[in-house]
Parts: C-alpha cells; sequence; structure tokens
C-alpha cells in the first residue's frame, strides 16, 4: 500500500489516499473531489472540474495520468 495526497493529485488539501495501484488513488481523490464539493466546499471545485475533463477526454489526459502513476510507482511503500 502506498499513499498519495489530495495535493500530490492536482487537489489543494492534504487528505491522504491510501492504494496498491494509482488507478486506485486516483478513484479515491475522484470520490474525494465529488464529495466535498457536493458538501459545498468550493477549494476543490477547480480540481474537480479538471477531473470531469479528464474523464471526458481521456486521451487528452494521458500525460497527467502517467505523471501520477509515475509519482505512484515513485513513493515508498507503506510501513506495515
Ligand atoms: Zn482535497
Amino acid at each position: 500500500m502506498k499513499t498519495m495526497t489530495c495535493r500530490q493529485l492536482s487537489g489543494p488539501c492534504d487528505l491522504a489516499h491510501t492504494g496498491t495501484t494509482a488507478d486506485d488513488v486516483i478513484n479515491a481523490q475522484d470520490k474525494h473531489l465529488k464529495e466535498t464539493v457536493k458538501a459545498g466546499d468550493h477549494t476543490h471545485v477547480a480540481a474537480r472540474e479538471d477531473m470531469k475533463g479528464r474523464w471526458r477526454k481521456p486521451w487528452a489526459a494521458l500525460g497527467w495520468y502517467r505523471d501520477m502513476k509515475k509519482a505512484f510507482a515513485d513513493l515508498p511503500e507503506n510501513p506495515a
């Protein structure tokens, strides 16, 4: 398991997501963005719009995914 924060995933806060793959933390971030914006948090609106744009145009977001996967791969494993 590794940990990536909202901020490391292009978001505005330091909430930590843990997962075994980059997709796990990207999906957790997507859920976090949806929930915070739904709860009325304005600081996450821009990041939420960026993420929605990525789902709509995955081919245009390949660079972002590659960066996130590389960042995840470079992280140390969480201590057990
Ligand atoms: Zn956040």
